[in-house]
């Protein structure tokens, strides 16, 4: 029996764990486009801002896979899965089998239509790589765009302005995807900001960037506004990482749809976390349920019913974003 797991997030590993439990002897490998170890992602504006340095960020979870028996095998991005011989083909050209696989690919930014011709000239925060790159950037910075409505360009702001950056956010407010923290959360959370200096403009776009020499940036806003910059921070929230499943016969819509077992349409592919629309049986409909302890209860329950578990996934309030990984958000120093 061979259980592959793709990503090696918070679902991915949970899913790799509780897959394990239930079968001893099972093959469980986990495949994952990432080169670093497993990390704690909620904290990557921690470590722009100074307040964590990047070796207190391993993931607790990701410890001790080995010695479990679970293969980690990285930097391999899944380019195509062909469901019918129970397959992945990689972008390195190589490939691997499953019996049971689990998709727990999460999510990546959605890239704004006014930066499509200006790659280069911001930076996107996801991943370890790229708050390590914002960081460094920020060394020869004094004035840094943040772009992105919502949770996560909240963060990239206050981790910057508290590294000591003149920080101005385009806040286009655009209809949420997902609609993580409410409101009046986030309305506290931007007057905090603006009080501690972050100068905030709200209900407007990119609609271009001129890159002078490399170094410094003209951001134009589609309300008609002219902001130099040394840096641009691209902070959206994150569609679905499926792309790769197209013409697999695993159905999607905003995400991967499964049913209340975390089970597509194919029998023996899951899906779990960010990347994965969740049937939610008490209101009858189909929901991504965004966050870290949403993804690892999610992938626990995947990885068991992967081994036969016939679990059932009841969606509660507090597994979703409202209840954050690590301190809550207005009380995160500035
Ligand atoms: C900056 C930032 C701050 C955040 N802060 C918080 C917070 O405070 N609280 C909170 O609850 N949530 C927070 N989140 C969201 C949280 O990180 C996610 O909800 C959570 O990581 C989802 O887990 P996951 O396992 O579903 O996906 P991910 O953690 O996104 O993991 C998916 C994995 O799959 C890999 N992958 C993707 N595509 C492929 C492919 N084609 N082939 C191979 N591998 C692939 C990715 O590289 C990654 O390793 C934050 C996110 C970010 C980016």
């Amino acid at each position: 029996m061979r259980h592959l797991i793709l990503g090696s997030g918070p679902a991915g590993i949970a899913a790799a764990k509780a897959a394990r439990k239930m079968e001893k002897d099972a093959e469980v490998v986990i495949v994952t486009e990432e080169f670093a170890a497993p990390y704690l992602r909620p904290n990557l504006p921690d470590v722009i801002s100074g307040e964590k340095d990047p070796s207190a960020l391993p993931d607790p979870q990701g410890k001790d896979l080995a010695a479990a028996g679970i293969e980690v095998k990285s930097g391999k991005r899944a380019r195509r899965v062909d469901a019918g011989r129970n397959r992945i083909l990689f972008s390195d050209g190589s490939e691997e089998t499953y019996n049971f696989l689990c998709v727990a690919t999460g999510g990546k930014p959605i890239l704004p239509l006014g930066l499509t011709g200006s790659f280069g000239a911001f930076l996107s925060l996801n991943s370890l790589s790229d708050a390590l790159r914002i960081k460094a950037r920020a060394l020869r910075s004094d004035v840094s765009v943040v772009y992105g409505p919502g949770y996560l360009g909240l963060e990239a702001a206050r981790a910057l302005r508290k590294l000591g950056q003149q920080v101005i956010w385009v806040n286009p407010g655009l209809p949420r995807f997902g609609n993580p923290i409410s409101g009046e959360l986030e309305a506290k959370a931007t007057e905090k900001l603006r009080n501690n200096g972050v100068t905030i403009k709200e209900g407007t776009d990119i609609a271009d960037v001129l890159d002078l020499d490399g170094q410094t940036y003209i951001v134009y806003t589609t309300g008609g506004e002219e902001i130099r910059c040394q840096m641009i921070v691209v902070a959206t929230e994150r569609l679905p990482a499926v792309h790769f499943l197209e013409g697999s016969g695993v159905k999607v819509g905003s995400g991967i749809l499964v049913d209340e077992y975390l089970l597509t349409n194919v029998s023996n592919v899951f899906a779990a976390g960010d990347c994965a629309e969740v049937f939610d049986i008490n209101r009858r409909e189909s929901r991504i349920n965004f966050g870290w302890r949403s993804a690892m209860k999610q992938g626990q329950l995947a990885g068991e019913n992967m081994a036969g578990g016939g679990k059932l996934y009841i969606r509660n309030t507090e597994d979703y974003f409202g209840l954050l990984y690590g301190s809550p958000l207005l009380e995160r120093s500035l």
